[in-house]
This record gives structure tokens, C-alpha cells and sequence, in this order.
């Protein structure tokens, strides 16, 4: 075990359903990097987009954590206790001139270019003022061409020219809420995290929220990207795949086969002992460099 004082991680899941295996990788994953470099394992949940979450879902993501003895460290944020924060990140970047405000209904954005990640890139209609009778109905990050680079810990090497792929995308959304990238960004600042170990589908965020760490001046995390679990199809578990919850399986198989995705070869007979020990041996023996260098893995239950 190395020992590194300073290590902040967390675990942020979104409250849109109960964890299931899927989640549970990222939990286990993010769990195990940070209590193996004796770090701190933070709590958040990510509710800042309140037409996703799930009534009930809170609450079971916290059973079935504490069921699996992946205790947290302090108190359990709520981003829908911290719109303040928010706001006044949005002031700083106003103040400095690093967003604006738009007034594009989706419909005028929707006949650009697609975006990597599906979405479509902004074309800019109103980064340098408002048409004339409009007012602004969200405030978009002011990007500039360049590429920004991070290193993974497990997928290596990544840039992407964001201005290029996305262009100046939204903090502020036309319905009153803050969107994830500002609320990751304020809220991991604000803990000090310096570990981000989560699911590679958040892999295409990554240099927007670069991008927002040095327009707000704070340090930008380590970055580990764990593969996303998916069925036979391809698709991502979730609940239209029927992802089963993790608390309707036996937690053994689960942590097991937990390890066995995250690349960790736990002996066989691991999965004979109660989950108390298999968290132990999973502590002492997490090896980051074994995480698997995909995006995707297929799910083995
Ligand atoms: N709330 C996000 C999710 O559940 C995770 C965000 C993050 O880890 O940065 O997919």
C-alpha cells in the first residue's frame, strides 16, 4: 500500500435509479483507488438535473452502498443544496468575460453539426451579442480553438479541440437549472478532489471540465476512467436495459465479479469468504495499472 495523504476521491452518482452493476463498478472502483492510497472517499449525489431524479432512488443508492460496507467520508453532498455556489461560479465567469448569454431555442441549434458525443455543436449564432428583440435564455461557456490534453490513468493520452467538437456549451440551461459540467466542476473544487475515477462515458466531458477548472483557477484532478459495463448489444446498463439493481443479486458474485471486471484476478476462493474480507483483500491488493484500457466491457453476470 503507498500511502499519499492528499488523496481526495468520490463517488457521484446521479439519482435517476437504484445502482446496478454498472454503477457499482464505478463505486467500487472509485472506492478502492482511493482507500488503497489511504485517501478520502467523498459522497455526492448528483441531482442538479431534477427532471431525472427518481423518487426513492437516494435512498436506495445509500442502503445498497452501506450494505456493501463502502463507507463514505463526512456528509453526503446534495447538488441541490449548493445552487448558490453555482451561481456565484457563473458570476466569476461573467465578471471575466468568459460566458454568454443565448438566447438559441434548441430547434435554431439543431440543424449544426453533431458534436462527438451526439449532441450538436453550437455554431456561435450568439457569442458576440444578442439579436436584436431577443433575450437570453442560457449562458454558454465562450470556447477557443486548441486542443486540451489530459493523461487517463487507465485509457492513456486523450485531447480534444472542445471549440472544434462542442463549441461554447451551456452552464446555465434555458429551463432555470445549472448543467452537470459547471455543478462537477464547482462541486470537486470545492472538495478538493484530486482523484476523478468514474465511468469512461463521462470520458468526453473531461476537457470541457478542464476547460472550466482553469477559467474558475482550480487545480485540475487525475483523471481514471473505468470501462462502462454493457450487455451483449452494446448498450450501456441501464434501466432500459433491465440492468438488474445490485441488491437483487448476492453481494459475493457482485463484489467478485466487480473485481474480476476492474481487471484485479481475485483468487477463487475470494468468492467463498463474506463481503467484509473480500473488501479487505480488494483494499490491500488493488493494482490501478490492471483497470482495463477500454471504454467498454461486456457485462460477465
Ligand atoms: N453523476 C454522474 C453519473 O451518475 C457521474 C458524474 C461524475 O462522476 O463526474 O453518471
Amino acid at each position: 500500500m503507498t500511502g499519499h495523504a492528499s488523496y481526495v476521491g468520490r463517488f457521484a452518482p446521479s439519482p435517476s435509479g437504484p445502482l446496478h452493476f454498472g454503477s457499482m463498478v464505478a463505486a467500487l472502483g472509485s472506492y478502492l483507488d482511493a482507500r488503497h492510497h489511504r485517501g478520502r472517499w467523498l459522497l455526492r449525489i448528483e441531482d442538479v438535473d431534477r427532471p431525472r431524479v427518481v423518487v426513492g432512488a437516494e435512498s436506495a443508492i445509500l442502503r445498497t452502498l452501506e450494505a456493501f460496507g463502502l463507507e463514505w467520508d463526512g456528509p453526503v453532498v446534495r447538488q441541490r443544496e449548493r445552487v448558490a455556489a453555482y451561481e456565484q461560479a457563473l458570476a466569476q465567469l461573467q465578471a471575466a468575460g468568459k460566458v454568454f448569454g443565448c438566447a438559441c431555442t434548441r430547434r435554431e441549434i439543431a440543424d449544426s453539426v453533431l458534436a462527438r458525443d451526439g449532441s450538436h455543436r453550437y455554431p456561435g449564432t450568439c457569442r458576440n451579442g444578442l439579436p436584436p428583440g431577443r433575450a437570453a435564455r442560457a449562458w454558454r461557456f465562450r470556447t477557443s480553438p486548441g486542443e486540451v490534453c489530459f493523461e487517463d490513468l487507465a485509457q492513456g493520452r486523450l485531447c480534444e479541440d472542445v471549440d472544434a467538437d462542442v463549441g461554447d456549451f451551456v452552464l446555465l440551461r434555458a429551463d432555470g437549472l445549472f448543467a452537470y459540467q459547471l455543478a462537477v466542476v464547482v462541486d470537486d473544487g470545492e472538495a478538493g478532489v484530486t482523484h476523478v475515477v468514474r465511468g469512461a462515458d463521462l470520458i468526453d466531458s473531461t476537457c470541457r471540465q478542464i476547460l472550466l477548472q482553469r477559467a474558475l483557477g482550480l487545480r485540475t484532478p487525475r483523471y481514471l476512467h473505468l470501462p462502462v459495463v454493457v450487455n451483449s448489444a452494446g448498450e450501456k446498463l441501464s434501466k432500459q436495459t433491465l440492468a438488474r439493481a445490485v441488491d437483487e443479486l448476492a453481494p459475493q458474485t457482485v463484489l467478485f465479479e466487480a473485481l474480476v471486471f476492474l481487471g484485479q484476478q481475485p483468487p477463487a476462493v475470494l468468492a467463498r469468504e463474506g463481503i467484509a474480507t473480500m473488501r479487505s483483500w480488494a483494499i490491500d491488493n488493488w493494482q490501478r495499472e490492471q483497470v482495463p484500457g477500454r471504454r467498454t466491457g461486456l457485462l460477465s453476470l
